[in-house]
């Protein structure tokens, strides 16, 4: 059957060869030009798609970007905070890059530098050219804080500090009914005579709690059994004051001899605390005219005394500074008696609360615009004189 029917195909009347001739060329003459067609289109669209995409990212690398050092700031009112900005070209204009704040009763910007002014929120926007970055800017009321010149201390529950201290770096402040912290605009300065003693560094710790100061006049002998008071003293703000040698009586001694005592108490002083004293308290108040002739230095006399108190309480002795005081007192104490420091602790807050500054001498003098003059006595500082 197989090879009948081969034979039969062999049979076919008519040439197939030309047939297929005929019907090949114009089928590949149809498919030719159909398959470049197809193949272009394509073509083109990937070679545009490629050149956009190659257009979009020459335009990208090209736009600035500029970036804050901070997107997110927690502020307290005044504080002040400087921006930095990156990705700015290296050539340009500062006046390209332009400031602006949401709400700039909050927080204000100018020129990069941020003010928080008062509670609530503001976004700060720095732009250059169509580049644009912004900072939230949460300014909020915690701890010690500045609004318009006043301090005030708010706790963590947003209620705040009145009529009550707080202690603010290790030093006791006072608020006000009003909730400003009381910003004392007179002065007492307050002395010690007589020591040191080991009543001296208790009585200075007093002092540096309430961010007061005073006045230590010493007698040279006592020093280098309480040396390490001496530091101390200096490093907290407050000041040693000479009370000569061995508590003698100036106005009973020779020029030279006055000098000679000085001189040592000096020296003993400046061993241990590595500072000279400047001011002289006469034991007793003694002064002659020798005294102010050969003294080299200013007298400190008071205008405020414990003498015959400080037996009976301290708080007589703090009364007797409490009862009147005025701007540009000295107070007398002696740091040799236990009750002093009593007197202190009783008496600060209270001079404190009603306006007054406790001092040192010298700190009381610059306050007041005095230059203490050598051998002058001074009974109070007031800068009147
Ligand atoms: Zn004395």
């Amino acid at each position: 059957m197989k090879k009948q029917e081969k034979k039969y195909k062999k049979s076919i009347p008519f040439d197939l060869s030309d047939f297929f001739t005929k019907l090949k060329i114009p089928m590949q003459l149809k498919k030719n030009p159909l398959k470049k067609r197809q193949l272009l289109l394509p073509a083109l669209l990937l070679v545009s798609v490629f050149a956009i995409i190659l257009i979009v990212l020459l335009l990208r690398a090209q736009r600035t970007v500029i970036v804050l050092d901070s997107r997110s700031l927690e502020m307290l009112p005044g504080e002040v905070y400087t921006f930095s900005v990156d990705g700015l070209p290296k050539k340009h204009d500062a006046s390209e890059l332009n400031w602006s704040s949401s709400n700039p009763e909050v927080a204000s910007v100018e020129n990069g530098i941020l003010k928080a002014n008062a509670a609530g929120g503001a976004v700060i926007t720095a732009s250059f050219g169509k580049a644009e970055v912004s900072c939230d800017v949460e300014v909020i009321l915690k701890g010690y804080v500045q609004i318009d010149g006043d301090h005030y201390f708010y706790f963590d529950d947003g209620s705040f500090a009145t009529t009550e201290w707080v202690e603010i770096d290790g030093v006791k402040k006072w608020f006000q009914t009003d909730g400003k912290e009381i910003v004392p605009t007179r002065m007492i300065a307050f002395t010690f005579d007589d020591g040191p003693t080991p009543y001296t560094e208790d009585v200075l710790k007093v002092l540096k709690s309430y961010g007061s100061t005073g006045t230590f006049f010493q007698c040279g002998y006592e020093v280098a059994d309480h040396a390490e008071v001496e530091k101390m003293i200096i490093e907290s703000g407050s000041e040693i004051g000479s009370h000569t040698w061995d508590h003698v009586s100036l106005d009973k001694l020779s020029g030279p001899d006055i000098q000679a005592t000085l001189q040592k108490t000096s020296d003993e002083i400046f061993k241990y605390s590595g500072e000279r004293p400047a001011l002289l308290r006469p034991p007793y108040g003694a002064v002659s005219q020798t005294v102010k002739d050969s003294a080299g230095i200013p007298l400190i006399m008071w205008n405020i005394t414990d003498e015959g108190l400080y037996d009976e309480s301290y708080i007589l002795t703090a009364n007797a500074i409490l009862r009147n005081p005025q701007d540009g007192d000295i107070a007398l104490m002696h740091d040799s008696h236990a009750y002093c420091i009593d007197t202190v602790k009783y008496a600060i807050p209270i001079l404190i609360q009603n306006g007054f500054r406790v001092v040192s001498v010298s700190e009381l003098a610059e306050a007041k615009g005095v230059d203490l003059k050598n051998g002058y006595q001074y009974f109070t500082i007031t800068g009147a004189e």
